[in-house]
């Protein structure tokens, strides 16, 4: 036999019970969305290298080694996109979506990052995403955090936590970054080698390093929050103030920064303590200077994206919140006629809206019912030559006891439909 070949590492096959998972999130996210006005957008994964090395900032984690570049044949330098943002303002500058107006979008598709592979951390892995534009003000803010609370409500979801944080202007950030650099400095033969070469080009980025040794340096680094400007201030009180009267509490985080260069002003991680290491589920904020960084006219914005594969994995610890989708009934098929028969019988019962399985490829009664019993479906529909004979169905409940009766196929619809307590369309 041949070796087989394997998946790339850090790339997940996701199989039917954990995509039914995932078609629920979206499903519940779709709708939450909507109900706030929120419009979906399709963007390729792949962009050119140069739009993420310039929005997400060269001295990140993910620009310095996480991207998937590569040439292509025309010798294009290309990335599959490690986010989402910068593809959205990429579009909407260039589609001019942008500019003198209100937008609220949202996105979901994979992204990719060379990462160590662990649990809750891939190199693809899938995000949905939501951006607004043309919002200077808090409110807006307010909304994408409104937006969350009730997510997490509609999937059954509780014990996640919001961390605030406000990173102010470029200018206010300038003065901290200067206070921060004296403050590491005193402490340099403690620095790991990341945070040391860092400390001059980009220093704030040391604020979010992963490095347990790293911890300690890093609460007791000056707050960000001591430095803010008095309107990045107003701003941040004006958010909390939203959110306290819609009753959602929150933390304030100083020393969350991010992952990404591009943010100002506010920035929120929502968390749990239910997925180990890999904790943050939800992550956002504004990035009022992107659109102008990327060749747009100045448009203030505010976003944030969810992890997927995180959010599935906490869902599944919520075993109410998980549905399985079964199917109302599977037809078993006895004999040639049955076979023949039985296609169109199941065609007929997907026409009144019912989910039929029917099986395929024969076999005995047994093994039939058995897998009418794996498939979760609440009833089994037998069919063979005496029922064909005498237009019936002998349709057994597999939830009561396996309790049979035979039933005319000219009533089957309406029978199971009753049973189902639905109202019969026919
Ligand atoms: P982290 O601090 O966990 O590395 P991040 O700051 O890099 O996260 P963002 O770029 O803000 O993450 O992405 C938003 C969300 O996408 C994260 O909160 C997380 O839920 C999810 N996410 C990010 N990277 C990965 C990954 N490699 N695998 C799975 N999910 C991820
Ligand atoms: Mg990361």
């Amino acid at each position: 036999m041949r070796k087989a070949i394997q998946a790339v590492r850090g790339m997940n096959d996701l199989l039917p019970d954990v995509v039914e998972r995932w078609q629920y999130i979206e499903s519940v996210t779709r709708d939450v969305l909507s109900a706030y006005g929120y419009r979906e957008i399709r963007l390729p994964v792949l962009e050119k290298s140069e739009l993420f090395a310039r929005s997400i900032g060269s001295e990140t984690d993910i620009v310095e080694k996480e991207m998937y570049s590569f040439e292509d044949r025309s010798g294009d330098n290309l990335t599959l996109r490690p986010e989402g943002t910068a593809g959205v303002v990429r579009a909407g500058i260039e589609n001019g979506f942008l500019h003198n107006q209100i937008q609220r979008l949202w996105y979901a598709g994979p992204m990719f990052r060379h990462e160590r592979p662990q649990k809750g951390r891939y190199r693809q892995f899938h995000q949905i995403g939501v951006e607004t534009f043309g919002v200077d003000s808090p409110d807006i803010d307010a909304e994408l955090i409104l937006i969350c609370a009730r997510l997490w409500r509609n999937l059954g979801l509780n014990g996640l936590t919001l961390q605030l944080n406000s990173l102010g202007t470029d200018e206010s950030r300038k003065v901290y970054r200067g206070e921060l650099v004296n403050y590491l400095k005193q402490l340099k033969s403690r620095l790991d080698d990341d945070s040391l070469r860092r400390l001059e080009k980009n220093p704030l980025r040391i604020l979010d390093s992963k490095n347990p040794a790293m911890q300690k340096i890093i609460s007791g680094a000056p707050s960000i929050l001591d430095y803010l400007d008095e309107p990045s201030l107003r701003h941040f009180e004006m958010f909390g103030d939203y959110l306290k009267q819609a009753g959602i509490s929150y933390a304030i985080n100083h020393a969350m920064v991010r992952g990404l260069d591009y943010y100002t002003r506010t920035v929120f991680e929502w968390t749990t303590d239910r997925l180990g290491a890999q904790s943050t589920v939800c992550a956002g904020g504004r990035y009022d200077r992107l659109v102008e960084h990327l060749g747009g006219k100045p448009t203030p914005a505010s976003g944030f994206a969810l992890g997927m594969e995180r959010l599935a994995d906490l869902l599944a610890l919520h075993s109410d919140g998980v549905r399985t989708k079964h199917p109302h009934a599977y037809m078993i098929l006895l004999g040639e006629a049955a076979q023949k028969h039985g296609l169109m019988l199941s065609e007929r019962l997907r026409d009144a809206e019912l989910h039929i399985e029917c099986h395929c490829g024969g076999g005995g009664l047994k093994a039939q019912l058995k897998r009418a019993d794996r498939r979760g479906a609440r009833f089994a529909l037998l069919l063979g030559d005496e029922e064909i004979r005498n237009r019936s169905v002998s349709v057994k409940d597999l939830r009561d006891g396996g309790a049979q009766s035979s039933v005319s196929q000219e009533k089957l619809v309406e029978y199971l439909h009753e049973k189902l307590g639905r109202r019969s369309k026919t």
